[in-house]
């Protein structure tokens, strides 16, 4: 038998450089916490820079964890 436990992320987008990160979207949609990115310097929102939200789903398997995307959140 397996066990699950799943992962709500948010994909946001540094508005100077375009550099991609991935955060828990309690941080992004519930935080809107500013991060500094770790390419160019800049300061930004997360939350006003958000592209799309995400549920993970993680299956604990027999030598492993199997992770997969099980839909994306539109608010
Ligand atoms: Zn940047």
């Amino acid at each position: 038998m397996s066990e699950e436990a799943y992962l709500d992320v948010s994909i946001i987008r540094c508005p100077n450089c375009r550099k991609l990160y991935i955060d828990s979207s309690w941080y992004v949609i519930d935080m809107e916490s500013d991060i500094q990115c770790g390419e160019c310097g800049e300061v930004f929102n997360t939350r006003k820079n958000l592209l799309k939200r995400i549920l993970l789903k993680f299956t604990f398997i027999k030598n492993g964890v199997n992770v997969e995307i099980v839909r994306e959140i539109t608010d």
